[in-house]
């Protein structure tokens, strides 16, 4: 029996036992959970410190000794968005396995690598593997509405607790099939986002004349359209020009790119798009209040998100290239986006680890288009090398990519124990 199939049922009972955990946030309410947890790993033989900036809320700490070498961390949170049982055919705080499918809120967002790292640590602890470097676990609260409590937090408040020189999160991992090739995607870089309003003014007046007023929600209505249909111009960065040439196409013709990556695989072309360039997408809108008044001012909310390591002026560019002159824009929220070196000797693992495991296979640097906790860990410790990675072999990105918030939210039992073997094996070769 191979290691997988040796770790698929214990890493099913743990994901199973963390599911049954009710640990929506808010309120998240995790402490039980992580309570539970740090017994599991503590039976195994790990040390195990709770560390809370709210009681009911604490964040968990692991550690499995090593030796001088670099350390190693396994990151992820235990706190899930809601659930509404009757969208579901499964009860999503029961674990039930059907058809080889566990189900649950949490199965891939994200308590199915937090199963998958404690036992990979556990068989090591239980096993007696001397290894050259400290490896932690750190199970977060708090990670779906921000970090406050939680990752950020802890880098913050406890930076000792949390330094790691190599760290693993979620964001990536999924095989994606491409053509007859087998890609998956290590996240090495998050999409910063700059939220604005545009705003129109015009003339109130009775809506019974249309013609005597000037109605500033006619004045929005282009603007919605054009930022719902735009496609401004490519910000490349380190990240997708590495992703690009694993795909086999050419950096310096990223339209080219697009069009045969829609040829070859239509689902992947819309994650490729977003990852290649800023994106705009109006959510939000408000204009008049009564229904006999034309409105004198409107206005629009536009989720906007821009590249790695650029900036305001870059999403005011683009911006430009978009709306004409006859609205008024201001920006509501920065937060630029973050990212770790494509080359370390963590990809490196990661490479000959997929090579060997799903052979013919590989491994591509991805970008992902929204924020996870790896901010505040990049933030703390510039120096830490921080990747998304949760291998599954069964379960493409392409079915996993839908089931994130949603309803009969899974996870293939079998890419549970390929998960739990690679985190099991990383240690070793990477330290
Ligand atoms: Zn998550």
């Amino acid at each position: 029996m191979g290691l997988a199939e040796e770790l698929q049922e214990e890493t099913a009972e743990v994901l199973a036992r963390l599911i049954r955990f009710r640990t929506v946030n808010p309120p998240g309410d995790e402490r039980a959970c992580q309570e539970w947890l740090a017994g599991y790993l503590e039976d195994a033989g790990l040390t195990c410190e709770l560390h809370a900036a709210e009681p009911e809320r604490p964040n968990l700490v692991a550690r499995l000794p090593g030796g001088d070498g670099p350390t190693l961390g396994y990151l992820s949170h235990v706190d899930t968005v809601l659930a509404d049982p009757q969208d579901w055919s499964a009860d999503p705080w029961s674990a039930e396995v059907r058809d080889g499918f566990l189900y649950g809120r949490g199965a891939v967002d994200m308590k199915d690598q937090t199963a998958a790292e404690a036992v990979a640590l556990a068989t090591l602890a239980r096993r007696n593997v001397k290894l050259n470097g400290e490896v932690k676990l750190i199970s977060v609260v708090d990670e779906e509405t921000g970090g406050t409590l939680g990752a950020q937090w802890l880098t913050e408040t406890l930076p000792d607790a949390a330094r790691v020189d190599y760290l693993l999160n979620e964001g990536a991992g999924a095989v994606m099939p491409y053509g007859d090739r087998r890609l998956y995607g290590v996240c090495v870089a998050e999409k910063g986002t700059f939220r604005f309003r545009v705003r129109t003014t015009g003339t109130a007046a009775h809506a019974s004349v249309p013609g005597l007023a000037e109605n500033a929600l006619l004045k929005l209505a282009p603007a919605i359209t054009a930022l719902g249909g735009a496609k401004p111009g490519f910000d490349l960065t380190e990240a997708t020009h590495a992703l690009l040439e694993g795909l086999g196409e050419d950096p310096r013709d990223p339209q080219g790119a697009l069009d045969s990556v829609a040829r070859i695989e239509p689902r992947l072309a819309p994650i490729l798009d977003a990852a290649l360039r800023v994106t705009f997408a109006p959510t939000i809108v408000s204009a008049g209040e009564k229904i006999n008044v034309i409105p004198a001012r409107a206005e629009l909310r536009v989720d906007c998100r821009v590249p790695p390591g650029m900036g305001i002026e870059t999403a005011r560019r683009r911006l430009g290239e978009v709306l004409d002159g006859d609205v008024d824009v201001e920006f509501t929220e920065e937060v630029e986006g973050n990212r770790s070196p494509v080359a370390s000797p963590l990809m490196d693992a990661i490479r000959a680890w997929v090579g060997e495991h799903d052979p013919g296979a590989e491994a591509v640097p991805t970008v992902l288009p929204a924020f996870t906790d790896c901010r505040w860990f990049r933030a703390a410790f510039p120096d830490c090398v921080a990747y998304g990675f949760f291998p599954q072999r069964h379960q493409t990105l392409y079915e996993t990519w839908p089931l994130m918030h949603a309803k009969d939210e899974r996870i293939d039992v079998r890419d549970l124990g390929f998960a739990a073997g690679f985190f099991h094996d990383l240690p070793g070769r990477l330290l």
